[in-house]
């Protein structure tokens, strides 16, 4: 009998984090590693948010909270949704989480049984998978590319349900590829999801702010799939706020109730201290935001500029998150000494050990062609890292 269960056995390490530990090894060992693998914003959490929690700490607001959240904090993510994406959510559908990738797992654990299917567009974030496989369900993927702008159409979202799908999960702006979906595309999106009355949507909108286009879209303000969309938002990339692990969900109230249930066996309440920092983040005009995305934006313009120096790598612009996500497929086949590039996986390797720059492989995020380069870094950072590219991929024949 193996000593550890199944379950995580057959539990896939995260591939964005093993990339993160893996370099910041290297760094350790006096290597000159740059990581553009981590998605992490690299700004500060604004002081007005810092000041928050200090007072928090002063008022001793340290004791447990409420399982689903500090009701304060709960009503403002309530009167956010309806002022950034006019979705009405009262408190009571609102459940604050250990950042939003608890909330994520809640809700999948919360209403995926054993052998239902979930469809996840690709490239998806790596955790959706490996979520949906710890609740025994089955993922299925659709495939998309450079040419399709990484979108998936609604014929193809037609075309990979069964009768045993019970939900989609999939992210706008989208880690890994920046993909931002437009409301017309929602729309079309919705209209074959309302065909299929037991199927229900993650939306998970944690990059809404890192939006180079304009609005903002959430696929739950179309009212004939409402009662079906769990929406999914957080502050830990708008706010530059991911170590103060703070997600959330707005859903129908049954829903919530469920999570919350889960919630309360695993962590309960999350931090009220970063509850009362999330609580100033939620209230604050999104303008506080911009200067950060702003940046994003200009960097993202600096490394697609200086990709287009290497031979064989083909992008998209994307519209949103911090990533570029090329495909680089070119280099496939190619070789340097002891290096036999044959897929994602080989050629992030060999970029780390031999350009010393941690990129995270596609294969991660389903889509072997291709690498994601995580942005969130300085310009100064961003151009040496782009040449060490440049020189690592030259080497290969
Ligand atoms: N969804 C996506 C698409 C992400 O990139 C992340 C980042 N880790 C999360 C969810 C989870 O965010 P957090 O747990 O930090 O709130
Ligand atoms: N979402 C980030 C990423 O994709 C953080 C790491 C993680 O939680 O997986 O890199």
């Amino acid at each position: 009998m193996s000593k550890l269960s199944d379950r995580i056995i057959n539990l896939a390490e995260s591939q964005t984090l093993a990339m993160a530990k893996k370099s910041r090894e290297l760094q350790a060992q006096g290597k000159d590693i740059i990581s553009l693998s981590i998605g992490e914003p690299d700004f500060d959490t604004p002081q007005f948010i810092k000041d928050a929690a200090k007072r928090a700490i002063d008022n001793n607001v340290t004791r447990y909270t409420p399982v689903a959240g500090i009701q304060e904090l709960r009503k403002a993510i309530s009167e956010k949704f309806k002022r950034d994406n006019d979705l009405n959510y009262t408190a009571e559908q609102i459940i604050v989480s250990t950042g939003a990738k608890q909330s994520i797992a809640n809700v999948i654990l919360s209403l995926i049984n054993p052998g239902e299917e979930v469809i996840v567009p690709i490239p998806y974030w790596v955790s959706y998978i490996e979520t949906i496989k710890l609740a025994e369900g089955i993922p299925v993927t659709i495939p998309t590319n450079v040419e399709s702008n990484f979108k998936i159409s609604p014929e193809q979202l037609k075309k990979a349900i069964t009768s045993k799908t019970k939900m989609i999960v999939f992210s706008t702006p989208c880690n890994p590829s920046g993909s931002v979906y437009t409301k017309e595309e929602l729309k079309a999106l919705a209209e074959i999801i309302v065909q299929y009355p037991d199927l229900y949507v993650i939306s998970d909108e944690i990059y809404e702010y890192i939006n180079f286009v304009g609005k903002h879209e959430s696929i739950a303000q179309f009212d004939f799939i409402y009662d079906r969309v769990i929406t999914v938002n957080g502050v830990s990339k708008g706010f530059a706020m991911t170590g103060w692990r703070i997600g959330y969900i707005g859903a129908p109230l049954w829903i919530s109730q469920a999570c919350e249930k889960m919630q309360g066996q695993f962590t309960s309440g999350t931090s009220s201290i970063s509850q009362m920092a999330a609580l100033e983040a939620v209230k604050a005009s999104p303008s506080v935001t911009y200067e950060m995305r702003d940046a994003f934006k200009k960097r993202r313009d600096l490394v697609l500029e200086l990709l287009k120096e290497i031979p064989g790598i083909k992008s998209t612009v994307p519209d949103g998150a911090f990533y570029i996500f090329p495909d680089i497929s070119y280099y496939f086949g190619k070789s340097y000494n002891n290096y036999h590039i044959k897929n994602s996986n080989d050629l992030s390797m060999f970029l780390l050990e031999e350009g010393n720059i941690a990129l995270v492989s596609g294969d991660a995020f389903g889509d072997d062609n291709c690498i994601r380069f995580s942005y969130a870094t300085s310009e100064e950072r961003l151009i040496e890292s782009v040449k060490r590219v440049k020189e690592a991929l030259a080497k290969l024949k």
